[in-house]
């Protein structure tokens, strides 16, 4: 699936602001950049390696900052619409027996403003939002990267060292596995937790990850538990297992946690992944063979680590990093998407906002690196309360949540639970960034709403280093 921005243009003429962009993953950071860069006047392409759009994924909750860009963006009315409902949420035995059963917002720990709703569900209604005026590229890949120098010491084919420590680059030059090289003002990875763009300019993923000590798998299933909104949660020293069904869904989705130290693995191996979970979870009992299997069967599996990202910067030159690309908080943080929403308001308004896209990156990691490192904090403490150890801790959570409900302090030990997550939530205070068409200026040398300003060009011969796979 491809389609081909209105606005595209081919050759470049001078400027000092950038205004073509591309951006690699269309899940949830990468569609809403480009929802602002568009509004902003840029031309936007965005780059994606899966087919079409993917689905699957867990339930992710938006709150505190992240509802307020959801607000600006004019789509939270879709999102509540399309929010998961979640009634109630209880803690299984062995048997299925219900051992304690809570209201789901309590379960959730959501107090305040807290919509819920699938990933999956929100990645489309972003890209609904954006596929008419954004330039969307499936089932490609960023190769290379290679920053453009000036047009002088191109002209007199003097040599650049090639990163970007000498003069400012002018664009950068992209290849693809399956498009045409192209040539643009900037590129944004917003490609997750394995980004290329990450690996291509800043290096292998490895000295980026902090393994936070466990694996988590989501997956859709048939819904035979026959669950109606609820959650169900069993768990097993070292291990988490949980079912669910949310609003409108005719299926469920089944989730297994498990503690484990890094594994090696291709992150594109499903085999390999699959046989990490049978392992892990062989010989457990409630429904978990039943879930095995569906994650076999689902298309839509979803095997990752509980990982951060920590980086020392998220930009050189004209590139930079976005979501979980730059700050990946496992999900553990919960936070994971509303730092995506949040990250893409921000890099967008402050590259609206004008100046070199260099200086820009610098102002958008300045606004958001107090925001990610208390959400980086809150991952690793939950990611060690995600499973028990040993069975006397699961019988005494067990205990805790059979008498919760009867307490008339369990509001209070909701909102205690839940004041963390909001600390997280609620860490950064969003600027104003002006918008066009309300009577302010846009960018330095940006266009009104809508205006045309892609360059796609053939790449010139390499001038400076090329980040290549
Ligand atoms: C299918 C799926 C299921 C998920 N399930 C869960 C879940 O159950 N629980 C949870 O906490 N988080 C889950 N996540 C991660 C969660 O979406 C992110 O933590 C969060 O929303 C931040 O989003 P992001 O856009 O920064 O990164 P991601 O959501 O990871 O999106 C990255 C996008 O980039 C694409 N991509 C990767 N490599 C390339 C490439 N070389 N070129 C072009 N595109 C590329 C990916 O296909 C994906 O669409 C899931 C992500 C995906 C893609």
């Amino acid at each position: 699936m491809s389609g081909t921005a209105p606005h595209a243009r081919t050759g470049s003429s001078p400027r000092t602001a950038p205004r073509t962009a591309l951006i690699s993953g269309a899940s949830v950071a990468g569609p809403a950049l480009a929802y602002w860069l568009h509004r902003y006047g840029f031309a936007v392409t965005v780059v994606e390696r899966a087919p079409e759009l993917r689905t699957g994924g867990y339930k992710v909750d938006i709150r505190g900052a992240a509802i307020e860009v959801v607000e600006r963006m004019g789509i939270l009315e879709d999102v509540q619409r399309a929010g998961t409902d979640m009634r109630t949420g209880a803690y299984v035995d062995d048997d299925g027996k219900r051992i304690a059963t809570l209201p789901a917002d309590i379960f959730g720990a959501r107090v305040g403003r807290d919509d819920e709703i699938m990933r999956g569900e929100l990645a489309r209604i972003l890209y609904e939002r954006t596929r008419t005026d954004v330039e969307y590229l499936f089932g490609d890949s960023i190769t290379s990267i290679t920053p453009v120098t000036p047009t002088a010491a191109r002209a007199t084919g003097a040599p650049r060292p090639g990163d970007h420590s000498g003069a400012a680059p002018e664009g950068v030059d992209v290849t693809f596995e399956r498009s045409a090289p192209r040539r643009f003002d900037l590129v944004v990875g917003a490609d997750g937790l394995h980004s290329t763009v990450r690996r291509l300019v800043f290096g292998p993923e490895e000295q980026f990850v902090r393994h936070l000590g466990g694996y988590i798998s989501a997956f859709s299933m048939p819904n035979e538990l026959g669950l109606d909104r609820e959650e169900l949660y069993h768990a097993v020293p070292g291990k988490l297992i949980c079912a669910y069904s949310s609003a409108g869904d005719p299926r469920a989705t089944g989730l297994l946690v498990f503690r484990s130290p890094r594994l090696t693995y291709d992150h594109r191996d499903r085999a390999r992944q699959l046989a990490l979970l049978q392992d892990a979870f062989e010989g457990v009992g409630w429904q978990v063979p039943r879930l095995l299997e569906a994650a076999r069967e689902a298309d839509d599996l979803y095997f990752d680590g509980l990982h951060l990202i920590e980086m020392d910067r998220w930009s050189r030159g004209r590139v930079a990093l976005l979501g979980d690309a730059a700050h990946c908080a496992s999900p553990a943080s919960g936070q994971g998407t509303g730092m995506a929403l949040v990250g893409a308001y921000v890099l967008a308004g402050e590259l609206a906002a004008g100046g070199e896209p260099e200086a820009a990156f610098a102002r958008y990691e300045a606004e958001m690196r107090g925001y990610v490192a208390v959400n980086h904090a809150l991952a690793r403490k939950f990611a060690k309360e995600m499973t028990a150890d040993t069975r006397g801790q699961i019988r005494l959570r067990h205990l805790m949540l059979r008498i919760l409900p009867h307490m008339p302090w369990k509001n209070f030990v909701a909102k205690k639970i839940a004041e963390d997550v909001q600390r997280g939530a609620c860490a950064i205070t969003l600027k104003d960034y002006p918008l066009p068409g309300r009577g302010r200026v846009p960018a330095q040398g940006g266009a009104a709403d809508g205006a045309p300003g892609a360059a796609a060009g053939p790449v010139p011969a390499a001038a400076a280093r090329t980040y290549a796979a």
